[in-house]
This record gives structure tokens, sequence and C-alpha cells, in this order.
């Protein structure tokens, strides 16, 4: 039934796994914030019991819903100007289109199974809002496997997903996991222009996506030269993986249809965007959260002689 709910909300994929401490994550986890591969994002560090553990994030946890959606745009920028990642596009700020179809999705189970089955004294919707592992959780609930880019990798969907969560009080049939198809391949640590990648471990510090977005200094002169004309965010790792070839299908999700200007804008229109231009062109959109000081340094700090890169291709 709430499987029937998330689909009749628009949802492209859902799965449901049993509330758990995530061990190896933990293990993991201590050892890669220890090694300062986090950055700068410091709230990363914060809530560490929580962030492996959902019964202790919300009092009563038995159960995480997992719901997915398609975002891969079926109108994308030319590569030769600045490129915004994809997750980025839509008129709407991803966020709040999911939260809103989260919290309906919220509604609807408090009216078949009671109010008991979540914790309305504790926020319990999540979409890159709180500690909790949300790929992890995917993975676990049988949407997929987390590539060696660490991205979730949906059987029939690709990359190409928001993922949001739900945390429910009662329990329920959960689902099974799949094991990784990754295989042999390393596309997408070969690709990726900053060798951020190591044995299905991100080390953010390097990471473009990383870099344009959270990096509150100047970009390290090192990767000034290799952000492949990536001006906020980064596709390339998520591009080359050939599951995406194969299954990443358009959208066909209203809400998320792109800002007009983001495939429209050539590369002068984008360095010389007034600030007010900025926040009257994107204001509902989740390029805004990033900035627009970070936006203008980030394209002073492209070399565009990059763009015609065959990985952007
Ligand atoms: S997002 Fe870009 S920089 Fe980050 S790991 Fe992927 S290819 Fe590398
Ligand atoms: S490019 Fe290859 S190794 Fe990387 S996530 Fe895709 S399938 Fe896995």
């Amino acid at each position: 039934m709430i499987k029937q709910i998330a689909h009749s909300l628009g949802f492209d994929a859902f799965g449901i796994a049993k509330a758990d401490e995530l061990t190896d994550d933990a293990r993991f986890m201590e050892s890669w914030l220890k090694s300062g591969q986090h950055g700068e994002m410091d709230y990363l560090a914060r809530n560490f019991e929580k962030r492996i553990d959902p019964r202790k994030l919300v009092t009563g946890c038995k159960s995480v819903v997992v719901v997915l959606m398609n975002y891969f745009p079926s109108q994308k920028q030319d590569v030769s100007v600045p490129q915004i990642a994809k997750y980025s596009y839509s008129e709407t700020d991803y966020h709040t289109v999911m939260k809103a179809k989260l919290n309906e999705l919220d509604k609807q189970i408090c009216a078949i199974y009671g109010s008991e089955s979540v914790n309305n004294h504790q926020q319990h919707i999540f979409v890159d809002s709180a500690p909790v592992l949300e790929r992890r959780w995917a993975e676990r609930a049988g949407l997929g496997w987390i590539g060696k880019h660490t991205q979730l990798i949906h059987p029939g969907l690709g990359s190409y997903t928001y993922i949001g969560i739900l945390l429910l009080n009662i329990e329920t049939e959960y689902d099974t996991p799949i094991p990784s198809r990754c295989g042999t391949c390393n596309r997408c640590i070969d690709a990726c222009p900053t060798k951020a990648l190591k044995n299905g471990s991100l080390d953010a510090r390097r990471c473009i996506s990383y870099l344009t977005i959270e990096n509150k200094k100047d970009i390290p002169v090192e990767f000034q030269s290799q952000l492949s004309n990536c001006v906020l965010g980064c596709d390339i790792c998520a591009d080359i993986c050939p599951w995406n070839k194969k299954w990443a299908k358009h959208h066909a999700h209203n809400e998320l249809k792109p800002i007009p200007q983001i495939i429209d804008w050539q590369y002068n229109d984008w360095k010389n965007v007034t600030e007010a231009d900025f926040k009257f062109t994107f204001c509902h959109s989740a390029i805004l959260r990033a900035g627009f000081n970070k936006l203008k340094r980030n394209i002073e700090n492209v070399n565009l002689s990059e763009a015609k890169s065959d990985l952007l291709k």
C-alpha cells in the first residue's frame, strides 16, 4: 500500500528497509572523517551517532522508506558553455518538490495506518537536509547499488535521481538489496579530472562538486585548470557510466522542467550576469543556494580551453 501511494504521487521508484545501525558505514565514515577528506563540510562530523542509526535520529523509528525521482533532463546545455550539474536544472528547487511529495506521502500513510505511524514530534522527512546516509538506505531498500563514483545506480533509472527519506514508526515488509554491477569497470575513476575517486571512496577536497559549491575559499591553483568547464557541480563521472548510458531516460516531471536560461545562455551571458539578474532568474532554483559569488568565482576559474574535453560529450 505504501508503495502504491508513492507511485500515485509520481515518485519513480521506492523501497523500504528495516531501520538499523549502519555499522560498516560507521567504521568507514570514522576513517574518512579522520583523514580530512570531507574538507570544510564539518557538519558531516556532527550528529555521528544519529547519522549511522535512524533510530537515534527519530525516537521509535522502525522502517526507512526511500523514494527516488528521476531528474535526467531532455534538454541539456551546450558543452561549450559553463556547465551546471543536471540536478539543479529545474525551475523549482528539488528540495521543495521532493518535500511536498513526501509530506503528502506522510499524510496518506497516517490516514491509513494511524497517526502513530510516524513521530510527529521530530523531523522524519529528509531530502539532503539531515544526518541520514540516503544512498546507503536506498541501497538497503533494494533501489540499486552504490557505484564506484559513490552515487546510487538504480537498475532502470541510472544515477540521475533525487533521493527522499521518510522514517516510519511501524514495521512493514522490507525489500532486498541487489549486488553491485560495477564489476571490473573503472570508467568513472579514470574520467575524473581531479582524481577524486579511489577504492569506492570520494576525496571531497578534490571533487569539482565540492570545489565549486561547498568550498568557501578560492579554488586551489592545482585544480583551477582541471575544472573541465564545470562551474556549479560536476556530472562527469555520472555521464561516463555505462549504466547511465543504458538506463537514464528523460524525466516527464513538469515540476522539474529546466530554467530556460540554463539551456539558452551562452558563455557571455554567464560571465556577465549581474547579481540582480542571477537572483531573479534563479529565485526558486537550487542554484540560488550556491550563490552568485561562487558562480562568479568559478566562472573566473574555469579554464575554457578544457571546454572541448571529450569527457563532457
Ligand atoms: S563529480 Fe566530478 S570531480 Fe567529483 S568525483 Fe565525479 S568526476 Fe570527479
Ligand atoms: S562507471 Fe563503471 S565503475 Fe563507475 S559507477 Fe559506472 S559501472 Fe561502476
